[in-house]
């Protein structure tokens, strides 16, 4: 950590003006660092940036301010432009310039996955160490004592509710979001802290008054507790919600998302009145593109689909090898070290789950007979250098958690795609909410979900025409469930057969 604050641009640390600024920052300028350690020092949501001082030679802003200055093409992930459109309006009022510059046109690739980042953006999250900093800056003011009994009333009552959040949230495997179990106890801590807000909230109407209190702060932290108030507000009525708590080494953050986000992408994004292109080559469904089109809300469209370019039945060869499934994870393992000696490593090996990667990870290099082998595991350093290392590193093996799409490693460095589990959703509050919605939740929601990144993750065998290898498919549920097995069937490419004794 020391050397990397030792190694950013002299003009970070420095006051004086007239300098030429220039970005820095990017992930990628920091390929060493695990995905864990870059927590540590990446851009938090929580930050607040409108009055931070060291603002303009901040390497967040100076990068973004650097891409908004690209050509004509500008590429953002899903996440970040709909963290665009939530935040459009609250930046220009608060005289800040929006995320992105104006467009005239947008292409979502591996636009089924648009849902999820618009649900994402639209969350509230919260968190109390964030809270307290926050309600704390009032005290720099002149205040009144009712004001300040207050404040301190509103940190010991949000400090009290996040404890109660604490005791009323259960893990679930797979997933870091925990799920929190609603109780009249939690819901009463919750009720004080919005009295506590709201009682803060009318004070500020006569502190404003007074201008005791610098204009820009206060007006920063009442749209922060109007925020807090709506949020909480939907979560005493979380019918409507998706509520779910994640743990960080500051404390608990109580994350609020809407179920659905239909209503706001028709206003926001498909009434804008320009062209928007949907890509992907999971977008239907045996053809039909209604599936993703009602999930966004999206009536009236153009569709077309292009046919494969490739020779399925002469580059792909899938395996869905018997291995003991008496014998647990050893089984599974003796079987992946077989197929790893087959193709001599060039192997990507796919997890449904950070656990279960790492899991693996402990277990392999225990292993004499891939002793000589190199792996890489996400997570470890940056995602793109660790995608060239192992292009590069032909013989080398890479294991990963999200790249079941989204990966492109022509040639014969990926001639073998290892499926260790059936990437069946989570048991987590999103797919519990999706599930309880639904009449037949297995058919309607866990089997698409795994079939849609079923087939993203086998696709990233076969990039071109010369390419070549295979598919070992090792998810216990080929052996154990005969209906997953007919629709993994049904999923694999024309011409594909599949061998379940190789
Ligand atoms: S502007 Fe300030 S608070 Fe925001 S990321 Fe940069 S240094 Fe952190």
């Amino acid at each position: 950590m020391d050397d990397l604050a030792a190694s950013l641009p002299d003009f970070v640390y420095s006051h004086g003006a007239m300098q030429n600024f220039h970005a820095y920052g990017d992930r990628k300028d920091y390929p060493h660092l695990s995905d864990e350690q870059w927590q540590n020092i990446n851009w938090d949501t929580f930050q607040d940036c409108f009055t931070c001082d060291r603002r303009q030679r901040c390497g967040q802003t100076l990068s973004r301010e650097h891409y908004r200055h690209s050509g004509d093409l500008i590429i953002c992930s899903h996440d970040y432009y709909m963290e665009h459109v939530w935040t459009y309006e609250g930046r220009k009022r608060e005289g800040q310039l929006p995320l992105l510059p104006e467009h005239s046109a947008v292409i979502f690739d591996e636009g089924h996955l648009l849902e999820s980042a618009a649900m994402k953006a639209l969350s509230y999250k919260m968190k109390h160490v964030v809270f307290e900093e926050l309600i704390l800056r009032l005290l720099q003011g002149e205040i009144r004592e009712s004001l300040a009994v207050l404040i301190d009333e509103s940190i010991v009552q949000s400090e009290r509710m996040f404890k109660a959040l604490g005791k009323h949230s259960r893990a679930i495997e797979g997933s870091d979001r925990k799920e929190i179990i609603l109780s009249e106890g939690l819901l009463r801590e919750v009720h004080r802290f919005r009295d506590v807000l709201t009682a803060i909230e009318e004070e500020l109407v006569f502190e404003g008054e007074l201008y005791s209190l610098n204009d820009y702060q206060l007006r920063i932290v009442e749209e922060h507790i109007e925020m807090m108030q709506k949020a909480l507000m939907l979560f005493e009525r979380s019918e409507a919600l998706i509520c779910w708590v994640t743990d960080s080494p500051e404390g608990l953050t109580l994350s609020i998302m809407p179920r659905t986000v239909k209503e706001v992408l028709q206003e926001r994004v498909f009434g804008a009145n320009i062209p928007i292109v949907f890509s992907s080559a999971t977008l239907s469904v045996e053809g039909s593109f209604r599936y993703v089109a009602d999930s966004l809300g999206i009536e009236k469209f153009l569709s077309f689909s292009v046919v494969s370019p490739y020779d399925y039945a002469e580059q792909m060869e899938a395996l869905a090898p018997r291995w003991n499934i008496a014998e647990g994870f050893a089984g599974k393992m003796k079987e992946a070290i077989k197929l790893l000696q087959r193709s001599e490593g060039r192997a990507l090996i796919l997890f449904k789950s950070k656990d279960e990667l790492m899991q693996f990870k402990e277990r392999i290099s225990e292993e004499s007979e891939v002793a000589g082998m190199t792996f890489y595991f996400e997570g470890d350093q940056e995602i793109s250098y660790l995608i060239s290392a192992f292009q590069r590193d032909e013989a080398s093996v890479l294991c990963a958690v999200s790249l079941w799409e989204g990966l492109d490693v022509p040639g014969s460095s990926l001639s073998n795609v290892i499926i260790w589990s059936m990437p069946f959703p989570p048991h987590d509050p999103v797919f519990i909410a999706k599930r309880s919605e639904a009449e037949t939740p297995f058919e309607e929601v866990d089997l698409p979900y795994m079939l849609l990144r079923f087939r993203q993750g086998i696709g990233r065998l076969i990039r071109t025409r010369e390419d070549k290898g295979i598919v070992a498919i090792l998810g216990e549920e080929m052996q154990s469930d005969a209906s997953v097995l007919t629709h993994v069937l049904s999923v694999l490419p024309e011409g594909v057969t599949l061998q379940q004794n190789a």
